[in-house]
């Protein structure tokens, strides 16, 4: 087990204006044992390029590992948390000793190879570290081709089979690529194990896109994951303050079944078709973006024809107003004077 850790900042180049205070970091690895990492007494790694700062608690750096004893080299990185988010690095670090974890690490998620805590002289500051194979670059899959979607799904598929569930969200934010092409989820801090998931039996099945195939997918996680990557559509989406079914969206708009069936009854038909088209437009827009164009033409037309309906209303309504101000403001006319001209009038033509 290493004990030590030693950080060399010679090859790193932090610009002219911001040279490290000092030429190495010493950190140790924690009194608790639980961390198995190299058979090593001393690790040191040389900083090459920082790859990830959130400029607060957290910095990731790319650099070459080095086993004291036997010289080998590793593309790794160190991931220094400071601050308040010091000790995350050991809930982490736990996280990445567990047995289901070790099982899927160098395939689906980074090589542990140790932790280490201690004062940094560079950050003048406690620090913990954790020392990962480098699993390349981070991608953003929910840009990216229907392919490399298909393929992060699969492997959080391939995560959830191993009982491994990750336990942010925002998962999408921790995929990087390696540059052997293969998938890693990265941030294990809220990861969670024994997670028996009835989805993940399931292949996934590319392609298939709309609700059928949805009951054998209950995972929540998986769902959202599909959501998210636009691979599956949502089922429903909002209108009138609550949610309603995609099917008044697609595969065909129906404005009509959708007022009559969930618009409230104390609003006005015209609002209700308006919020209704507009709800439809949106998510079709977003979702289903084949239909929306082809049904783009119908759906402007629609909202034109309320506008325009509601336009003759406001204008009713200022037209039966002044007519009525008129009346009430010549109580004594009567009616038919306007008529037929005064004989003074017709004096004056
Ligand atoms: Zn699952």
């Amino acid at each position: 087990m290493s004990s030590m850790l030693t950080i060399i900042w010679e090859k790193y180049d932090l610009g002219p204006n911001s040279i490290p205070s000092t030429d190495r970091d010493v950190l140790r690895k924690p009194d608790f044992s639980g961390y198995p990492s190299f058979n090593s007494e001393e690790l040191i790694f040389y900083p090459v390029t920082r790859i990830y700062s959130d400029g607060m608690e957290r910095d990731v750096y790319r650099g070459i590992l080095q086993c004291g004893d036997n010289q080998m080299q590793y593309d790794a990185a160190l991931k220094v948390r400071f601050g308040d988010a010091r000790d995350y690095g050991r809930g982490e670090a736990e996280n990445y000793c567990l047995p289901e974890i070790q099982r899927v690490q160098g395939k689906l998620i980074p090589r542990f190879y140790g932790f280490f805590e201690g004062e940094m002289e560079t950050y003048e500051t406690k620090t913990s570290c954790l020392v990962l194979e480098y699993v390349g670059e981070q991608i953003y899959p929910i840009e990216d081709t229907l392919k490399l979607r298909f393929r992060v799904f699969d492997q959080l598929c391939e995560l959830h089979k191993e009982g491994v569930k990750h336990g942010l969200l925002t998962f999408l934010d921790h995929v990087c690529q390696h540059p052997d092409g293969r998938v890693v989820f990265t941030n294990l801090c809220g990861v969670s194990v024994n997670h028996d998931c009835p989805s993940a039996r399931h292949p996934a099945a590319p392609g298939e896109q709309y609700a059928p195939a949805r009951q054998k997918y209950l995972c929540s996680q998986l769902i959202n994951c599909l959501v998210r990557l636009r691979i599956w559509t949502p089922v429903s989406f909002s209108c009138y303050d609550h949610q309603v079914k995609s099917d008044y969206a697609y595969p065909k708009p129906k404005l009509h079944d959708l007022v009559e069936n969930e618009a409230p009854k104390d609003i006005p038909r015209l609002e209700a078709e308006k919020e209704g088209c507009e709800a439809i437009m949106e998510y079709l827009k977003k979702h289903q973006p084949k239909t929306y164009k082809k049904y783009e033409e119908e759906l402007v037309n629609t909202l034109l024809r309320i506008e325009y309906e509601e336009d003759e209303i406001t204008l009713r309504k200022i037209r039966s107003r002044k007519l009525k101000k008129a009346r009430s403001t010549t109580p004594t006319q009567p009616r038919s004077r306007s008529l037929t001209p005064t004989p003074e009038t017709v004096h004056r033509n």
